[in-house]
């Protein structure tokens, strides 16, 4: 069994994929062009959004993002504590202070409970993640930061067409901040990224920095950050299955959530009220995780710690000196999360075959033996 099937995925839509790559081939528009601009118009299509600029990477596009609404020397930018390092590592990179904040309890994304008393006077922006393809609470993050005059960064990374209150994520705050990486609900075959925004300053701000500034004059030095014609190629036979997958995804959580509903000691993912659940990760938590994914190793099941520190907590921010109970909740999380296979062509028999791997975990090691 694969935790991600990307193989039978690209199987699935061969011939397509076949034409498109060759196409980009055959008119050898390699870097950008006219399969990057289709790309981007049909991104921007799909989100309704204003502007969509593509970039190498979901990194590059957290970055770009920061820059074009200022962040720099002396700046403070508030952040989740639970995510994968680019959110945060884009922020030091613009010369800015990161400033963590613990996150919620039934949905792993940050608490807005908490993230008032981070506020200082350098604080400019805030970086939500919609992680695992769940919902950040939009609605208090945009309440705070337009009563503190903060802007706000969606990293939807992992939540592609994730909807919270009806409206997509990443059209929600200033900007939205996409990855293509293979893996992601909509991936590349290679590195990719992107962003989407309404706001024209922001747009042209990115557009310029992510293409050394400017092409016929420089009018200022930016990085080069561009979106492969290859990848755009893919990624525009892919998109138009994206919904399908998306709504597949949600159809093997569902499985999972009724598989193991009776099952002891494992809690499934809460869905937050109004928002649509994208599970880019279908992850449960449970006490015995380590011995929990021991046993499913030796049975053949793949699985994943998403991830196994608090960001605050890993080597590269030990100048801070941050201890577990600066973070109780993500801490918490960090011991007892777990991700399940997961991917829009996972079977039933495999969903099956996992929760009965479970199962079977359980009744060798009752939680009271512990
Ligand atoms: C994958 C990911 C990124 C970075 O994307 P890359 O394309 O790998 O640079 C950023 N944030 C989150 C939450 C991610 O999961």
């Amino acid at each position: 069994m694969k935790f991600v099937d990307l193989n039978a995925l690209h199987q699935s839509i061969e011939s397509e994929l076949q034409s498109a790559i060759d196409t980009v081939i055959r008119t050898s528009s390699f870097i950008r062009g006219t399969h990057v601009e289709q790309f981007e118009k049909n991104y921007a299509s799909l989100y309704t959004s204003k502007h969509c600029i593509s970039c190498a990477n979901g990194t590059d596009a957290l970055f770009i993002a920061l820059k074009a609404l200022g962040a720099g020397l002396g700046d403070e930018v508030i952040t989740t504590a639970h995510s994968w390092i680019s959110t945060s590592e884009t922020i030091t990179l613009t010369g800015a202070d990161v400033r963590f904040c613990d996150t919620e309890e039934d949905y792993f994304c940050i608490d807005p409970n908490k993230i008032e008393p981070l506020i200082t006077s350098r604080t400019r922006g805030i970086i939500v993640v919609h992680l695992y393809g769940q919902t950040v609470d939009m609605d208090r993050i945009m309440a705070l930061a337009q009563a503190h005059g903060l802007w706000v960064i969606e990293d939807c990374a992992q939540s592609h067409l994730a909807t919270y209150k009806g409206r997509l994520v990443g059209t929600i705050g200033d900007v939205g901040t996409f990855s293509f990486y293979p893996g992601k609900n909509l991936g590349a075959m290679g590195d990719a990224g992107a962003l989407i925004t309404s706001r024209d300053d922001v747009a042209d701000y990115s557009t310029l920095f992510a293409r050394h500034g400017g092409k016929n004059n420089h009018v200022m030095e930016g990085i080069n950050s561009r979106m492969d014609g290859l990848q755009a190629a893919i990624l525009n036979v892919k998109l138009n299955h994206l919904e399908k997958w998306t709504e597949q995804r949600r159809l093997c959580a569902n499985r999972y959530d009724a598989l193991l509903h009776d099952v002891a000691n494992i809690t499934t993912p809460k869905v937050r009220a109004d928002s649509k659940h994208v599970y880019h990760l279908y992850v449960i938590r449970t006490k015995q995780r380590d011995a929990l994914r021991a046993f499913l190793k030796e049975n053949g099941i793949p699985s994943i710690i998403n991830y196994p520190r608090p960001l605050p907590l890993y080597s590269a921010y030990s100048r801070f000196r941050y201890t577990p109970d600066d973070f109780p909740v993500a801490s918490q999380h960090a011991r007892e999360i777990l991700s399940l296979p997961m991917h829009p062509l996972l079977r039933d028999e495999e969903q099956q075959e996992v929760v009965e791997a479970i199962e079977s975990f359980h009744n060798d090691h009752p939680l009271s033996m512990r």
